[in-house]
């Protein structure tokens, strides 16, 4: 089967370390049999430049027909004045939403070498390694009706709406049960039930579907507040955490510093399974970086690490992510480095030289 992959590099960094997971992918193809098209695209400020708007048609249709969209950044500093519809990141959501990618999947994990780089104690997150599903198309962030009014005195008055249905709730959490499956066995369901009508049907939603399909996995719900406490004092304890919009916005910001890195960790955002096919785009959860952008010192290990999420949970191929995440390990513990995660004293590589370091350690 050959797989037919969408880049869409984007913007500022975007374009720096999507060429080294592109590399990786070319290696796969080569050594390991993986059959791959790769098609590239514009997206965000690119996009505008070449096409006047962030997102074109033909970049929706081209994600519709593609295996898995692999996305680099977008934005950035050049774009600051267009219309707020028309910005780079406006074509991010166009595409999340043409794909209605409502399951969003921050993985948390820190690798050993890195355990310095924490914010917190090593003892504390050596070994961690939680999957945060956050639902990403509906809650708070998209509920009708919402707006800023002016009262009768004057004062204004802004309002959103938080809304949850029995079928929104069930997809999501249906994506997390099946992961948990993969994994631990755990899933903590974080809400606030004890306070909003909305949690109370997603805690309701969720326990129903875990009688009724997933009773092999381990469930348990927590308030939105102690886990944000809970993951700073004991995050080991979560396998994988489902949330809606809003909380997971937040906790999977949180997370992810445990880690060390923002230029480390990749994320994935998945659709519904149509015909044993699910819609799924993989991007680094960094943004542009245009402080750093064109220097070539972006570090590459999210963009690469996309490619051995891509393999872990859309293709199921365990063996071949094993492998990489391996090799990207082994990179860590020799050294190789770009600036944000080089320890003082330690020469910084560039992106190209990580890339390259990436690909030797897989040849090993
Ligand atoms: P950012 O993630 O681009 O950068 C934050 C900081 O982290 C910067 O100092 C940057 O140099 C550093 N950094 C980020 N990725 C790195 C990497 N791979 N290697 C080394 N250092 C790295 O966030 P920002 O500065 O808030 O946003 C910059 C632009 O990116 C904005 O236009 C923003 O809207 C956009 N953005 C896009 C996305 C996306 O495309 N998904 C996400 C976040 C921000």
């Amino acid at each position: 089967m050959t797989h037919n992959l969408l880049f869409l590099p984007g913007d500022g960094i975007g374009p720096e370390v999507m060429r080294e997971a592109r590399r990786v992918l070319e290696w796969l193809g080569a050594k390991r049999g993986l059959k791959l098209t790769i098609t590239e695209m514009l997206i965000g400020g690119a996009s505008i430049d070449m096409h006047g708007v962030p997102l074109t048609d033909a970049v929706i249709a081209a994600a519709q027909n593609a295996d898995v969209v692999f996305l680099g950044a977008v934005g950035g500093p050049k774009w600051a004045g267009v219309a707020h519809d028309k910005r780079p990141e406006a074509g991010l959501l166009g595409i999340r939403k043409a794909l209605d990618l409502f399951a969003n999947l921050r993985p948390a994990v820190i690798f050993d070498a890195l355990l310095d780089a924490s914010s917190l104690k090593p003892d504390i997150v050596r070994g961690l390694d939680i999957m945060i599903v956050r639902e990403l198309v509906g809650g708070v962030y998209f509920g009708q009706p919402r707006g800023i009014e002016i009262l009768p005195d004057g004062q204004k008055r802004g309002y959103n709406t938080q809304t949850y249905s029995t079928h929104e709730i069930q997809r999501v959490a249906r994506v997390a049960f099946e992961l948990a499956r993969a994994r631990r066995k755990a899933l903590c369901s974080v809400d606030k039930a004890n306070v909003m009508e909305s949690s109370i049907v997603w805690r309701e939603t969720v326990t129903e579907l875990h009688q009724a399909e997933y009773a092999d996995v381990t469930l348990s719900h927590m308030y939105v507040d102690n886990c944000a406490m809970q993951l700073c004092r004991a995050p080991k304890q979560f396998d994988v955490i489902l949330t809606d919009n809003l909380f997971g916005d937040i906790l999977s910001d949180e997370a992810s510093m445990l880690t060390g890195s923002i230029g480390m960790l990749p994320s994935a955002s998945l659709g519904a399974e149509i015909n044993g096919k699910r819609a799924a785009l993989y991007e680094p959860i960094h943004g542009s970086a245009p402080d750093i952008a064109g220097k070539g010192i972006a570090n590459p290990l999210a963009a690469i690490l996309c490619v051995e999420m891509w393999l872990r949970t859309s293709r199921r191929d365990l063996a071949a992510a094993d492998l990489l995440a391996k090799a990207v390990a082994q990179v860590l513990q020799n050294g190789a480095r770009t600036a944000d995660i080089a320890t003082s004293g330690q020469k910084a590589l560039t992106t190209q030289e990580v890339g390259d370091a990436v690909l030797k350690a897989l040849e090993n």
